[in-house]
């Protein structure tokens, strides 16, 4: 999966692509590490076995695959035809057998990766739509994908943790979370301060003149506010504080 074989000449986004591909050989790790039969065994994600989440891992890949070839070809082809379609594709993958989740894994992400590599720079530009419905360039789709691999192998729930997950990718994450509730008006008298070894980063209501300050490590921030754990977080107001809902 050299980057050197991209038709993508932008630095930025071959950096991007090379974090993308290193989130797929993370949950490509922790889905070799687990054995067939934990596959029926909860996710981290509520109402979710650890075979939902591969097997939607698996249908991303194809969805966002869907999004290349829509900014080659310029015919629009969504992620998914609807958000009911896209559940019940889920749940039916949700009981395919272990061989075949595993084969849906690698053989998406596989057909992603060779979509993206053969994307002419160009077509990188051209708008195509996220299942929310929002208009991005087609190099949006390299931070969606980054987005779900990593989280959703911590959702894998037998190893993984957020302090594997790049300083990168959880800095844009706490920025998208953060910006989410901000458009809703969710984030008033909320602060998020990260301090870890060298910096300091705050995220939230900034202008709040008494804010609940939530504390913790970058890592441990971003788990907080992506609703996936409270470990190693301190509020100043309360003693189990929640995060707003993020999606
Ligand atoms: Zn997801």
């Amino acid at each position: 999966m050299a980057a050197s074989r991209d038709l993508a000449t932008d630095p930025t986004l071959q950096e991007a692509l090379l974090t993308a591909r290193r989130g797929t050989e993370f949950f490509d790790r922790k889905l070799n590490e687990l054995p067939d039969d934990a596959f029926q065994a909860p996710s981290l994600l509520p109402d979710w076995t650890r075979a939902h989440v591969i097997a939607h891992v698996g249908y991303n890949a194809r969805a966002i695959a869907r999004l290349m070839k829509w900014a080659n070809t310029g015919i629009e082809t969504p992620m998914y035809s609807s958000w009911d379609a896209r559940n019940a594709e889920i749940e039916h993958g949700a009981t395919l057998a272990p061989e075949e989740l595993r084969d849906l894994y690698t053989d998406s992400a596989a057909q992603l990766d060779a979509a993206w590599r053969d994307t002419p720079p160009d077509a990188w530009k051209h708008q195509v739509k996220t299942a929310q419905g929002r208009l991005v360039p087609a190099s949006e789709t390299v931070w969606m994908r980054t987005r779900e691999t990593w989280i959703h192998a911590v959702d894998l729930n037998n190893g993984a943790t957020f302090d594997q997950i790049p300083t990168d990718v959880l800095k844009r994450l706490l920025q998208e979370i953060t910006g989410a509730w901000k458009s809703r008006d969710e984030d008033k008298d909320l602060l998020l301060k990260a301090s870890d070894a060298s910096t300091v980063t705050e995220l939230g209501d900034l202008d709040s003149d008494n804010p609940e300050i939530i504390t913790g490590t970058l890592a441990d921030i971003a788990a907080f506010a992506a609703g996936r754990s409270t470990n190693g977080i301190t509020s100043s107001k309360q003693q189990s504080p929640t995060a707003p809902r993020w999606l």
